[in-house]
């Protein structure tokens, strides 16, 4: 399978995680990607309510170790989030993008 498809823990079909149309959930014990548009309108909540916890938590990590920036700390944060080059092998995905497209299915949705 290519890496930049994956197949939805939902619906069971493909989907392209290059395009923001998809999202990493927690369903019950497993998680997976799904298409934004197969989850219920509590899930994309929970979704953006996630990224937001793991942003924070990695902006407060980022914090932790600045300003000294110690060879010590360095590692131990790409221990965490991975080092650049493994960082870079990612497709790379902006939360700021995948949160507007996570709020544009609930306003969607609140149209209906
Ligand atoms: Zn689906």
């Amino acid at each position: 399978m290519p890496r930049n498809s994956a197949t939805c823990i939902i619906c069971g079909n493909e989907l392209s995680l290059s395009e923001m149309k998809s999202v990493l959930l927690k369903k019950g014990d497993c998680t997976g990607f799904v298409h934004m548009t197969c989850a219920t309108t509590d899930e994309l909540k929970e979704c953006i309510i996630e990224i937001a916890r793991q942003e924070k938590e990695y902006y407060e990590d980022l914090m932790k170790i600045s300003p000294e920036f110690k060879e010590e700390s360095i590692r131990q944060f790409e221990e965490k989030y991975g080092t650049f080059n493994e960082v870079s092998d990612y497709a790379p995905s902006d939360s700021e993008i995948i949160i507007a497209a996570l709020l544009h299915e609930l306003q969607k949705r609140r149209n209906h």
